[in-house]
């Protein structure tokens, strides 16, 4: 449990999912303590923290924003960071919005794998619930239980053929989310596109960057690249979005249809009833050598 950065910086560029600009992208190492940090290139290099203070809930994406000053759809990318461990990282964009690439958070694992992580000297906390912490709003729920692993277990329900009702248990490991849950696309339905467009959203979206549903099929020609992609796509947005408590969680989270803005309300619930969980440190060596210091290799 220690903190840890990218070797290289790296770069990348593609569309805005929902804005339609096209953006570049660096990301940047950083030293220890830094955080998360965005960077609007282009106003000036206004620095955004990804902590859940500067979180702006939305249903559509996950926003964070300092003074006017925001960056979108944020949550693949750091479901990615964290589920490498990466603690310390500068993420440079040149637009709004962090780019789609392919809708899910592959592309960002094989990025920052490209990169290549490395160990930090500083340890890192995690959170160990007490007792359950949850929020609910019209059926749909959230809930974080007491347990020595973060594991999810995410069930959705839509009135549609195509996605119907799913679940999925998920235990965390990042060679686990490298396999069974960074692949999972984005979704949206053709029927909603128009409203979407009219209200400026989905500008960028396409087949290639989501999964469109149509009344009975999907349209995009490859197929699915899971039965189930829909639900472990919403465990991507989930991991990305509770990143934003800034440690890694012990504990087992339920959630039933729920979505970023319940999302949200979760971790806004979690700081404010602090009697349910205690921080709590891995034991690490006192001092390190050539032959403690810690390694990393996510795959
Ligand atoms: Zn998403």
């Amino acid at each position: 449990m220690y903190e840890a950065t990218i070797q290289n910086k790296v770069y990348c560029h593609g569309v805005g999912l929902h804005s339609g600009n096209d953006i570049e992208m660096e990301l940047l190492p950083a030293s220890e303590g830094t955080g998360i940090v965005f960077i609007r290139g282009d106003l000036g290099d206004v620095r955004i923290l990804a902590s859940s203070d500067y979180l702006i809930p939305t249903h559509l994406s996950t926003t964070l924003g300092i003074g006017g000053v925001t960056v979108r759809t944020v949550e693949h990318l750091l479901a990615a960071i964290s589920a490498l461990d990466i603690r310390n990282i500068i993420i440079r964009l040149d637009g709004p919005e962090v780019p789609a690439l392919d809708g899910s958070a592959a592309p960002f694992v094989s990025l920052l794998l490209e990169a290549g992580v490395v160990c930090q000297r500083k340890t890192r906390p995690y959170v160990e619930f007490l007792r359950p912490v949850g929020v609910s709003a019209m059926g749909k729920y959230i809930t974080i239980h007491p347990s020595p692993t973060f594991d999810i277990s995410y069930k959705i329900h839509f009135d549609h053929p195509v996605v119907s009702t799913q679940d999925y248990f998920y235990r965390h490991t990042s060679e686990a989310f490298i396999k069974e849950i960074a692949p999972a696309r984005t979704f949206g339905f053709l029927k909603d596109i128009p409203l979407l467009q009219s209200q400026g959203h989905a500008l960028g979206g396409s087949l290639e960057n989501a999964i469109v549903i149509g009344d009975d099929n999907i349209l995009n020609k490859e197929g699915l690249r899971f039965p189930d992609e829909f639900v472990r796509h919403k465990i991507v947005d989930l991991i990305g979005d509770i990143s934003l408590l800034g440690m890694s969680i012990r504990g087992r989270i339920e959630a039933f249809c729920s979505g970023h803005m319940l999302h949200a309300e979760l971790i806004r619930e979690v700081l404010r009833d602090r009697k349910a969980w205690t921080t709590a440190y891995e034991e690490a060596p006192r001092f390190f050598s050539e032959e403690n210091m810690p390694s990393f290799s996510p795959v």
